[in-house]
């Protein structure tokens, strides 16, 4: 793939700013009925699709196309709220006054995100963006630049040119003059905490809106009266599914005592098990080995030997809960098995993060479920199930290092690809 350079990326801010004002002219239903025929294009390339994300990330071909699936169903989500985008009417103090929020678009969008799932990633910023009435830059991972120049190339087959525009190359290169340009309004990223401090950072200069979502260590928790099969069944697809490359991976998992040994011991058979698929790259491999040096694995922690960059499914155990290695997200096969007396101890443990993305409790019990729900810190709590997978009509997003207070998806999305504008409608100046 040509990398673009800093002309490259003035050209696509040009092009994105003169295709925005008559792009926010076009009604919200109409740009609504585009998106869903963007999805409806995706829904029928949809193999193409995958078998690019496949050949750049070397994930299961199964999954490939799951996740192609999800981006198609998010921009069916999105198509509907051109007929809606809500604003609010409401009455005012004063007589003869009518007053009302509305939403504006934003203007230009730039939209950095990681390789880690390339489609739904696309999806869930590029489709509310445009819908909201923006015009945008995306940047995707320098991993996984086929499948971000198929899907913008079939933004262009629908939508007027300019509208969206794809950038190539690595975040100091292209990301940084992006966030950068005065003349880029969001920047809305998905990625690491590192990254995103560093954006906030330099956006911060020139006040510009940035929504960030960023990464997770989070907890699954097993009570004394889970269901084990599924506990177990949730666990290994939270903690191992997609080599563990998800913001949403359980990579903490926090057992009541009474069943902490019977879990330990299908959990650690699961997982040597699990067909992960690789890790993105050879330095992502050694970030992870590097870190794991000197901890007890139950199973894996070492590196094997197949096709692109393999870490066996990894089980630690005894890890101190204050440690670097369970504050620190590794993206990849890696769960950390954590033993509590009960769960005033399991919430202690799972809060002392500084993240707080996702978390998930499986018990039957409906008390402990609400307690843990209430007391939990983070943006999204699952009971009986696992940390990861949403819906697109749900707000996904994170507390403390793990988000700027946005939500992705659902309804909560229009809110960082609008403007709140307050009119004021003063239906008879003579007697007002
Ligand atoms: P990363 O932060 O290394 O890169 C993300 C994107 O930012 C890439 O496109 C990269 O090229 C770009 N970038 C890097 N440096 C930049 C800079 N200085 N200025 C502008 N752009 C820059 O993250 P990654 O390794 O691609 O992804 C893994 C991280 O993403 C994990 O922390 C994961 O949890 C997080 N993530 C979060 C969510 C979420 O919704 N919260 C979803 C997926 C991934």
């Amino acid at each position: 793939m040509p990398r673009s350079d800093a002309s490259d990326v003035a050209a696509a801010i040009d092009a994105a700013r003169a295709a925005q004002p008559a792009w926010a002219a076009v009604t919200a239903i109409e740009r609504g009925e585009l998106v869903r025929e963007l999805a409806l294009a995706l829904q029928e390339r949809r193999e193409q699709a995958a078998e690019l994300v496949v050949a750049e990330t070397g994930k299961a071909a199964e999954l490939a196309l799951a996740e192609a699936d999800a981006a198609v169903e998010m921009g069916f989500f999105v198509a509907g709220e051109g007929r809606r985008l809500y604003g609010r009417t409401t009455t005012s103090g004063m007589p003869h006054r009518t007053v009302m929020v509305v939403r504006r678009p934003v203007g230009v969008a730039a939209l950095i995100v990681s390789f880690n799932t390339p489609l739904p990633n696309y999806a869930w910023k590029v489709f509310p963006a445009v819908l909201c009435g923006n015009a945008t830059v995306l940047k995707p991972s320098e991993h996984t630049p086929r499948s971000a120049s198929f899907f913008g190339a079939l933004c262009n087959e629908i939508l007027p040119p300019g509208v969206v525009n794809v950038v190539h190359g690595l975040g100091d290169e292209v990301g940084r003059p992006l966030v950068d340009s005065p003349h880029v309004d969001l920047v809305s990223f998905t990625g690491s905490a590192a990254t995103g401090r560093e954006i906030n950072e330099r956006a911060a200069r020139r006040l510009a809106k940035v929504c960030l979502e960023l990464g997770g260590k989070n907890a699954l928790v097993v009570c004394d009266d889970a269901d084990l099969d599924r506990a177990v069944e949730w666990s290994l697809a939270s903690a191992f599914s997609n080599a563990g490359q998800r913001c949403a991976a359980a990579s903490r998992i926090v057992v009541f005592d009474a069943v902490y040994d019977e879990f330990r011991e299908r959990f650690v058979r699961g997982a040597a098990g699990y067909e992960t698929g690789p890790v993105i790259s050879e330095q992502s491999l050694e970030r992870i080995l590097r870190a794991l040096a000197g901890a007890h694995a139950l199973t894996g922690g070492e590196r094997v030997d197949r096709g692109g960059w393999w870490l066996g499914p990894t089980v630690l155990e005894d890890v101190p809960v204050d440690d670097e290695l369970s504050y620190t997200e590794l993206f990849g096969p890696v769960a950390i098995l954590y033993r509590v007396r009960d769960l005033d101890q399991a919430l202690a443990y799972v809060n002392d993060s500084p993240y707080g993305l996702t978390s998930a409790v499986h018990t039957a019990s409906l008390h402990r479920a609400m307690r843990f729900s209430e007391g939990v810190e983070a943006g999204v709590v699952v009971v009986n199930g696992g940390t990861h997978g949403s819906e697109p009509h749900m707000g996904f997003g994170g507390v403390k290092q793990s988000g700027t207070g946005w939500r992705e998806a659902g309804v909560e999305a229009l809110d960082v690809y609008s403007e709140w504008k307050y009119v004021n409608l003063i239906t008879d100046p003579a007697s007002a």
